[in-house]
């Protein structure tokens, strides 16, 4: 008997350099290949979440690359603690293949499957694919978890060879299952959710999406250390998602880094390390996601008003920056770094709101959205994380602003009615020795919600109190 390995695709969705599927196809002679739309997650989501749209594209893309090889994509609908097990008995497999994922609730999952698996005599082999190094593989001498991301970078690089990103073979000319007759992709509606989500996804999606993103942004990458602070300019690679849903693997974008010279290449390399840096402090530290990273901050209780939590969900602060932030989180599902680090920022120590309120708006709103890099980023800004900013950094809002979006072109975009502003009353209009004759702060724009120096005395006592 031939033997079947089912290769189970999850935030991979590429069938190019893709660790777990190149080990399938390379160890049986026929592989299936399937996605579960896992109901435990989907049940959560609103009925128009950019996600399961981006995702749905991916995997129409996948599936037509499988086709053409003369395989198929398996798509599934429901639990899949239940539904691996039963379809690698159905399809009599040896062996499920898929790519590890870090976060607690997989972990849990895949944990359930392997033992549901080995219960029928079948194995799951999960296999690195996401990070270029995983788990125990970057340690300190002393054998543990690294904390601060400096010490960490070093260990990085010094273990870092070119061969660990040499893209991997996919044979998949004739070892691939044929598709079987009842196979095909659900549409979003049969999923239960809105086809016009299609369209609020503002990003080229699939393999070919990530492919032409990663192009363009090798022709611009030795310009990003110095423009990726500015949300106006292009000047960031908007791969995100990409690496998120592995549309483009790490491999091809560590090689990009490795292969051009200069500081755009090395700073770039270094933002893909920060993202390896938290995704380890997630495996080693899961209780990072209920909880603030360092102890003296857990029982802090924040005073913020809910109703500053829903000015700042809807982009309606009064403060320019973080509004056009919000309203381009809301519009578009992506936020640019700076600005998450500002708006970030002016939650917590500005409005006195607990960060998980944040955190969790963030991941119900980004197309990007990874567990290791929002609650990094978040415990971050809010100082409560392991390698944070320290609490009395505060950022000004509008000096943030006056310095990374000097002629406020990114807050009219998203800000309309400050466009006839001019270039320094834009970042605070509240400040402004004249406005325009038809403008009415309060009426056309709000008047800030509260004042930042204020604030920032209050955030002070309340973080330093401890
Ligand atoms: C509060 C907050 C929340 C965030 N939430 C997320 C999130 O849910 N998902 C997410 O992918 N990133 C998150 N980030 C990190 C960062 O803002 C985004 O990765 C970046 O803005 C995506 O744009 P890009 O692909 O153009 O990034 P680029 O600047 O081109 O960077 C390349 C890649 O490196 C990785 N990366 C860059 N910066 C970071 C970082 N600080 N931490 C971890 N990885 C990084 C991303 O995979 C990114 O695609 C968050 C940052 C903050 C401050």
């Amino acid at each position: 008997m031939k033997s079947a390995s089912l290769m189970w695709f999850r935030r991979d969705l590429r069938a190019y350099d893709n660790a777990a599927f190149s080990q399938a196809l390379r160890q049986h002679e026929a592989t299936h290949c399937v996605f579960v739309f896992d109901t435990n997650i989907l049940r959560h989501l609103p009925h128009d979440d950019r996600r399961v749209a981006f995702i749905h594209a991916a995997l129409q893309e996948l599936d037509t690359t499988l086709r053409e090889q003369g395989g198929g994509l398996r798509v599934l609908q429901g639990n899949p603690t239940q539904l691996i097990p039963q379809l690698a008995a159905e399809l009599r497999c040896d062996a499920v293949y898929c790519n590890r994922d870090y976060e607690p609730y997989a972990r849990e999952r895949d944990a359930k499957v392997a033992a549901l698996l080995g219960d029928q005599g079948c194995e799951l082999r999960s296999v690195k694919d996401q990070v270029i190094f995983e788990q125990d593989e970057v340690l300190t001498k002393q054998g543990k978890p690294y904390t601060v991301f400096t010490p960490y970078i070093r260990a990085w690089r010094q273990r870092f060879t070119p061969a660990l990103a040499q893209t991997l073979p996919t044979p998949m000319a004739g070892a691939l299952a044929p598709p079987s007759a009842a196979q095909g992709l659900p549409s979003l509606a049969t999923l239960g959710f809105a086809a016009a989500s299609q369209q609020l996804l503002r990003l080229q999606t699939g393999r070919s999406g990530g492919e032409a993103l990663l192009q363009d942004f090798a022709q611009r990458i030795r310009h990003y250390k110095a423009a990726r602070d500015y949300p106006a300019v292009k000047g960031v690679s908007y791969l995100s998602a990409h690496l998120r849903f592995g549309t483009i693997s790490i491999r091809e974008a560590v090689q990009l880094a490795i292969s051009e010279e200069g500081e755009g290449a090395e700073s770039w390399l270094n933002e893909l390390i920060w993202r390896e840096f938290y995704q380890q402090l997630l495996w080693h530290f899961p209780a990072v996601v209920e909880q603030s990273f360092k102890a003296e901050y857990r029982q802090l209780v924040f005073p913020g008003q809910d109703s500053w939590f829903d000015a700042w969900c809807q982009g309606n602060t009064g403060y320019p920056i973080v509004d056009a932030a919000m309203r381009q989180l809301n519009h578009s599902g992506f936020m640019h770094n700076r600005l998450r680090m500002v708006a970030a920022s002016f939650l917590v120590k500005d409005l006195l709101i607990d960060w998980r309120r944040g955190e969790a708006y963030f991941a119900a709103k980004l197309l990007d959205f990874d567990l290791a890099a929002n609650n990094g980023g978040w415990q971050w800004a809010a100082s409560t994380g392991c390698d944070a900013q320290p609490y009395f950094r505060i950022f000004n809002p509008v000096s943030q602003s006056e310095k990374f979006d000097p002629e406020g072109k990114f807050i009219r975009r998203y800000v309309p009615e400050l466009a006839a502003l001019d270039n320094k009353a834009i970042h605070a209009p509240w400040q402004a020795k004249s406005l325009p004759s038809d403008f009415q702060l309060g009426r056309d724009y709000p008047a800030p919600i509260v004042e930042h120096a204020t604030q920032r005395e209050l955030a002070l006592t309340l973080f330093g109190k401890k």
